[in-house]
């Protein structure tokens, strides 16, 4: 499969700017305890991110991508510490954001760390016009001071993102759904943010608008220097944002490589089944394969490879046995040579 249009490139290995190491999330999801106790039924968890390692160089961006249900909203909530984490580490700027210690310089990165979410409406306030809303964090971060200075900044702000500065004078209600996601971007830019975590930005606006948003995020990547974490489900969309991705499945990394590597030379099956899925001009007439099942459930995963019941090249290894996440991918079949990167089985 090759690309058609020019990706992203790798960024040239840097010190990394957000570390996430071996990140867990349980999530308790036991009936009451009478009901237990009269059943005999222990505890039950749901593991929704499971031993998740990645890390994100400055101003590159990594996409995480999966079906819904995979666990990566929840790995973009723990980074930006809207959500602990069970277990596991995540470190951005050097400083910690689970180590209580760090409490005072986590405070001071706040401002630095933003994050953009699919209903923009949602997180505005719709009785306050654009210009409150946009100069919010300004004020919040008393970055600025003079009400003539703050204006003139959110004037300034508001034609970064693509609108006028008059918008200001508007409500929120007044706009659509991607001029609302302009105003989402200005305000988490009104902060200063040099990292924004964008969860599934674009899914809730037409493909033409998506194409919009997405160039105006890369546009604002390349002027301000921003490191992304692009949290989708579609890979069509992260194809021409991401410098890397991450592909989850029932929370863990399964395959993680360069956006071009993972588009021309997917290793993991389950990559390979979403790229299947994922409508190619380059090739038109090619047959789409729609995704193969569902994704099972989490409080009672498959053994093995979570992977195995929808895996056209498990075998008894893949019941048994976690595969060890090796070279980019989680996977037997790769490991043991049945299967190349690029979709050729060499034994199936
Ligand atoms: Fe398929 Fe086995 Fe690889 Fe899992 S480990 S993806 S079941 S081949």
């Amino acid at each position: 499969m090759k690309p058609h249009i020019a990706l992203k490139p790798v960024i040239t290995p840097q010190p990394d700017y957000v570390q996430v190491r071996d990140l867990r999330r349980l999530f308790d999801v036991s009936r009451p305890w009478l009901n237990r106790v009269i059943e005999r039924q222990p505890r039950q968890y749901l593991r929704a991110v499971d031993h998740v390692s990645f890390s994100v160089a400055k101003g590159e961006t990594l996409a995480i991508v999966g079906e819904s249900g995979s666990g990566k909203s929840t790995v973009a909530r723990m980074v930006v510490g809207l959500m602990p984490p069970s277990d596991g580490k995540v470190t951005i700027a050097g400083i910690s954001m689970t180590d209580p210690r760090q409490a005072a310089e986590r405070r001071q990165l706040r401002r630095r760390i933003q994050m953009i979410f699919q209903d923009p409406y949602a997180s505005m306030n719709p009785r306050w016009r654009v210009d409150r809303i946009v100069s919010e964090p300004i004020r919040a971060f008393g970055l600025l001071s003079g009400e003539r200075e703050i204006q003139a900044r959110v004037g300034e702000l508001l034609t970064l993102v693509g609108l006028h500065p008059d918008d200001g004078k508007r409500y929120p209600h007044a706009f659509s759904g991607g001029q609302r996601q302009r105003i989402a971007i200005a305000r988490a830019l009104a902060s200063e943010a040099e990292f924004l975590v964008a969860d599934e930005p674009t899914s809730a606006l037409d493909v033409s608008v998506q194409a919009q948003i997405l160039n105006l995020m890369r546009d604002l990547q390349d002027r301000l220097g921003l490191t992304y974490l692009f949290i989708s489900h579609n890979l069509a969309v992260v194809r021409h944002m991401a410098n890397r991705i991450g592909v989850m499945y029932l929370g863990r990394i399964v395959e993680i490589g360069g956006g071009r590597e993972l588009f021309t030379a997917p290793k993991h099956p389950y990559t390979r089944m979403l790229l299947d899925a994922v409508p190619d001009l380059a090739h038109v007439g090619r047959q789409r394969v729609p995704v193969q099942g569902e994704i099972p459930n989490p409080i009672n995963p498959p053994s093995g490879c979570t992977f195995h019941p929808r895996c056209p090249f498990a075998n008894d290894r893949c019941k048994a046995e976690v595969p060890a996440f090796r070279d980019g991918v989680a996977c037997h079949a790769v490991e043991e040579g049945r299967l190349m990167p690029g979709g050729v089985a060499a034994v199936v």
